[in-house]
This record gives structure tokens, sequence and C-alpha cells, in this order.
């Protein structure tokens, strides 16, 4: 979804700085374009980056963990059974939506199996993200790794909105306008003009 955002973005004329972790797709042209290896990368290239865009939308699966130890040299297989440990990595878009100077619209993504609506709006909430897109994962034929999707939209004031089953760079057209409008909206109030 975050390639299908960049080019719809891009072909609405706006300036596009995609950071990407490591994928099979073509990066589209004319998108400022960072690739990322890891979370801590992808932090530190978001953080970097934030504040020069006026919408940031973050829908990247980042990695939930992170091994404890990176060995620098390759692992000798070893007869018996082997764990590695984990330790959590830190949450992007949490540590966004903590800025309390933050003067960009926060978007997420919650993609959830169950209970679609529900925990999207709580991450929507625990995050202080200004909107969730939710999509449902739980059948094969739509979200991750298909080309069709279908998601509801929440907003930080309650109200939602749905795009119903569609390719992913057309539901992405749609967010783009919808993303666009509510900052429109948000910087009027604030009396800021959008880029
Ligand atoms: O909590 P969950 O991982 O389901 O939330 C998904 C949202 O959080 C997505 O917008 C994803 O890009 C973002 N995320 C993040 N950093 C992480 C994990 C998720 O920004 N380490």
């Amino acid at each position: 979804m975050g390639y299908a955002i960049a080019e719809a973005a891009l072909t609405e004329g706006h300036d596009v700085t995609l950071i990407s972790g490591p994928v099979t797709l073509e990066p589209p042209r004319n998108a400022k374009l960072i690739s990322v290896s890891t979370s801590d990368e992808m932090f530190e290239a978001v953080h970097r980056h934030a504040d020069e865009c006026d919408i940031c939308v973050l829908c990247a699966a980042v990695a939930d963990y992170k091994p404890v130890n990176v060995s620098s040299t390759k692992i000798k297989k070893r007869g018996a059974k082997f764990s590695l440990e984990l330790i959590p990595t830190r949450d992007i878009l949490d540590s966004l939506g903590r800025r309390q100077d933050r003067q960009f619209v926060l978007v997420g993504f919650a993609a959830e199996t169950d209970h679609v609506e529900e925990n999207a709006a709580k991450k929507l909430r625990a995050k202080n993200c200004d909107i969730i897109v939710a999509n449902d994962v739980s059948g094969a034929d739509s979200g991750i790794e298909s080309d069709v999707n279908e998601v509801t939209i929440l907003f930080r004031d309650g109200e939602k909105t749905e795009i119903s089953r569609a390719l992913k760079k057309n539901i992405a057209r749609d967010l783009v306008k919808i993303f666009l409008n509510f900052a429109t909206k948000t910087f009027d109030k604030k009396n800021v003009m959008i880029n």
C-alpha cells in the first residue's frame, strides 16, 4: 500500500519521500527514495524527514522484535536446538504520535484479523494518530500480498469512512484525497498553507 500511496500522491503533483525496507517492487519514479534494512534505520530516517512533510503516512509492516545480539561473523551450525533472544523494536508511529510539537498530519495503518474497527480505534488513540486506515487481513484475497484491498478509515474525531474492495492503486488514489482533505481542514484551522 505504501508504494501505491506514493505513486498516487506523485500523480496528484505532491513531493514524496518514500522510506522503504527491502521489497521487490519497482520504486515510483520521482519519489525521493530512502532505502533502509532495519527497524532502527527506519526509525532514524522517519524522524529525520518527518518535519519536512505535511502528511506522514506510516504503513510499513515493521518487525515487532529484533535480536538482542547481532553476530558480525557467521554463526556456526550446532547440533543442538538453538534460540534467538528477541527484544521489542521501537514503535515509529507511536514515537511520532507522542511528539507534542508535531505540525504534520499523522496517518497509521492497522492490519487486523478480528474486531477490526474496535482494534484500529484503540490503536488510533494509543498511538495518537489523526487517521488510522484499518484493513482486515484475515482472508487470503485482500490486504497483504494481494493487489486488492478494502479499508475503513477512522478519524480522531470519531468519524469514519469506508472504501470497498478495489485495486490497491484505486484505494491509494482515494486515500490520498482523503488525507489531503483532512490536512487542508486541519491547516485551515491553524491558518497554515499546505505545500
Ligand atoms: O501495532 P501495530 O504494529 O499493528 O500498528 C501498525 C502501525 O504501526 C502501522 O502504521 C505501522 O507502520 C506502525 N508501526 C511502526 N513501528 C513499529 C511497528 C508498527 O511505526 N515498530
